[in-house]
């Protein structure tokens, strides 16, 4: 057997377009273009390869961006008087403060100044509650695009279990909420799960959303699983990798994310989705 590839590259085009078709819509309707703005504090290599990919991609789909680049020395107050600013600007409808943010910064802090109904990422403890109670204004991108990578394949979930491999709040919590109020058992493992492999071994869907390179093997999947990889890791030779030994895994798993191509490109789709979701709330 070998795994069905879920190509993340190809459902990212498919709602990238979707969305342009609704861009087009509401600037005719409003007379302006939805608009995200994502700010980057600092200079780390793959938030300004991230925080680009965003902005390039609004752009694609006829929504406004713009990219504030603020040097790595910034004060928390400065940063808090800009994300101010943004909130009253009316022509922004989704606020980005990428992650990670310098150590002089509480990023709960900076999360909770953004207007809840402007959090396209779904962090503000407000937008976290929501999800968790089972009304999300704003579902975290990165598990939202997760959930419709399983819809694409046609992934049973009620009643699955699913298990969860790291418990972060942007990724594995609130990919949890998903999963369970899709009608799965879930599992959440974390550094401290005391025998990895026989938690995973049970999982009809595996995520994994760790950051460690090929963390899972072959060993540890139950053969037809489906097994999303979340993780992204730049290996010493310069290329990405998942937390999935993809090449040993393909042949049990039943379907399996590539990196790069997967989950990657899904988180950006879903950004856009919910930039375009924000702007028309506005409009109504
Ligand atoms: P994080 O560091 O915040 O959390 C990692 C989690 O993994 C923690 O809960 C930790 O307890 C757990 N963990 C660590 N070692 C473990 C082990 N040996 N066994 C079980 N659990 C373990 O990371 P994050 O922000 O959630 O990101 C996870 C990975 O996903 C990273 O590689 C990140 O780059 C990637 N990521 C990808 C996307 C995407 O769009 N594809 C989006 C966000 C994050």
């Amino acid at each position: 057997m070998t795994a069905q590839l879920i190509d993340g590259l190809a459902l990212a085009q498919q709602t990238r377009a979707q969305v342009a078709q609704r861009a087009a819509a509401f600037e005719q309707k409003s007379g302006r273009k939805a608009g995200l703005t994502v700010v980057l504090v600092g200079e780390n290599p793959a938030s300004q390869v991230y925080v680009r990919n965003k902005v390039k991609a609004c752009e694609a789909a006829g929504m406004k961006s713009e990219l504030i680049m603020l040097p790595a020395d910034t004060s928390q107050a400065a940063l808090l008087t800009k994300i101010d600013q943004l909130n009253a600007d009316t022509s922004v409808d989704g606020i980005l403060v990428q992650l990670p943010l310098p150590s002089q910064i509480d990023s709960h802090r900076v999360i909770e100044a953004i207007a809840a109904d402007k959090d396209v990422d779904g962090f503000h403890v407000a937008n976290a509650g929501a999800l968790m109670t089972g009304a999300p204004q704003f579902t975290p991108c990165t598990p939202y695009g997760v959930m419709k990578m399983l819809e694409s394949i046609g992934t049973p979930i009620r009643g699955a279990h699913a298990v969860i491999v790291g418990a972060s709040n942007i990724v594995g919590k609130p990919m949890a909420m998903l999963l369970l109020a899709a009608g799965a058992t879930v599992t959440i493992c974390n550094s401290k799960t005391r025998d990895l492999p026989a938690m995973t071994r049970q999982a009809d869907i595996l995520v994994a959303a760790v950051g460690r390179p090929k963390l899972i093997d072959a060993s540890m999947v139950k053969p037809g699983a489906v097994v999303i990889d979340v993780g992204i890791n730049r290996l010493d030779d310069g290329k990405l990798a998942g937390d999935v030994d993809f090449e040993s895994v393909k042949p049990v798993a039943g379907a399996i994310t590539p990196v790069p191509g997967g989950v990657g490109p899904m988180t950006i789709a879903m950004l856009l989705v919910n930039t375009m979701e924000s702007a028309e709330r506005r409009l109504v």
